[in-house]
């Protein structure tokens, strides 16, 4: 048996005749960057969220810059961001000409640690990231606060988290604005790169959207530079199909991910992911813990299981981050975790034999090895 980490092919075929003849309109349409396909994906976007914007943009790492640059961090400024995470969501800080900031993550949620947060605040700190990792809220409210009374502003990072929830509201609305990815293996992915950003603040919506466009909303008057990133009509349309199943899809994964804690109980060493009290894990990943992960690893793989490591280092680890001076010790959590985590099969078409075995895979190997 065979089980891919994600199979995207699978996912089309449910949604070939809708996904085929929206790509087929926009070829007889001949509008392929903004116009009316990008304009209703964005109002769709915004029904399901309950924003009052969406800006569709290149990618999830633009929206991420865009955002930072709109709301005026630059130059002089810290942003304090998780320690893991995909490196978009630091290298959009430095990129904008600020500082990034690491904090180390919370040892049961993977998600950037409040308390570690609170230590990394000085007088330059002037906005924070949280990632919703893997589909985990990322303690948004206390955040949030935070953000407030020191105030700070608040984008979160919702590339891995579309439909989670904290305290039954969808993350996405806990701050400024927050950025999506729909890179195709995402939660909600397109064909190719695309993104979007959501907001509840009109004014930074305009502005986003203006700096996204060359600085311009209508063609020509340009009323600053900017950049582009846009979402072009082909993805928006596929999007637009996608939305409509993104509960189911999100439904899958959440019994998936169910089932795969039921069966692997009490396995050698293995840490299930856990889920935080008062929120949806939407399961983007489905990532473990264990001290033999490479050994683990390499068996999946001889037993046609592909599984993978989000993310194999940590940011501050990286070499992009050695100017920064720091050590495995300042991080000590996410140092420890880059070497344990091992994300397993994972998407909506996954069968629940393929489930089993995988499990039952993992269960041989820690009898051999436990
Ligand atoms: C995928 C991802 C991004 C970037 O999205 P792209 O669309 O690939 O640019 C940013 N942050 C996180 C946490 C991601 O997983």
């Amino acid at each position: 048996m065979n089980v891919p980490f994600v199979d995207l092919k699978a996912q089309y075929l449910t949604i070939k005749d809708e996904i085929d003849r929206s790509i087929q309109d926009v070829l007889n349409e001949s509008s392929f960057v903004g116009g009316k396909r990008v304009a209703a994906f964005e109002t769709a976007l915004s029904q399901l969220y309950g924003s009052r914007n969406s800006i569709g943009v290149g990618n999830g790492t633009d929206a991420i810059f865009i955002a930072l640059k709109m709301l005026g961090i630059g130059p002089g400024d810290e942003v304090i961001t998780s320690a893991i995470s995909w490196i978009s969501t630091s290298e959009t800080i430095t990129l904008a000409g600020a500082k990034p900031v690491f904090a180390d993550i919370h040892p049961d949620y993977f998600t950037l640690d409040p308390d570690a947060v609170v230590s990394k605040i000085t007088p330059r700190t002037r906005a924070i990231i949280p990632v919703h990792l893997y589909g985990q809220a990322a303690h948004v409210g206390t955040i949030a606060e935070l953000c407030k009374q020191h105030q700070l502003r608040l984008i979160e990072d919702c590339a891995q988290a579309h439909l989670t929830e904290e305290n039954g509201g969808k993350v996405g609305l806990f701050g400024d604005a927050a950025t999506l990815s729909f890179y195709p293996g995402k939660n909600l992915g397109a064909y190719g790169d695309a993104g979007a950003i959501i907001t509840n603040n009109d004014d930074l919506a305009v502005k986003m959207r203006m700096f996204a466009n060359h600085g311009a909303l209508k063609k020509h008057e340009h009323e600053m530079e900017g950049l582009n990133s846009r979402l072009d009509a082909l993805q928006a349309s596929i999007l637009a199909v996608k939305i409509r199943y993104l509960e189911q899809w999100t439904n899958l994964r959440i019994a998936h991910a169910a089932q795969y804690t039921n069966l692997l109980q009490g396995i050698g060493d293995i840490q299930i992911p856990l889920v935080r009290n008062g929120t949806k894990h939407t399961f983007h990943l489905y990532v473990i813990r264990t001290k033999k992960r490479d050994a683990l690893k390499k068996y999946l793989g001889e037993k046609g299981i592909q599984v993978s490591v989000h993310y194999p280092t940590a940011l501050p680890n990286l070499p992009a981050y050695a100017y920064l001076g720091h050590t495995p010790a300042d991080f000590p959590v996410a140092s420890r975790y880059q070497d344990e985590i091992l994300s397993l099969p994972m998407y909506p078409e996954l069968s629940e034999e393929s489930i089993v075995y995988v499990c039952d895979a993992i269960k041989q190997f820690f009898a051999k090895n436990g």
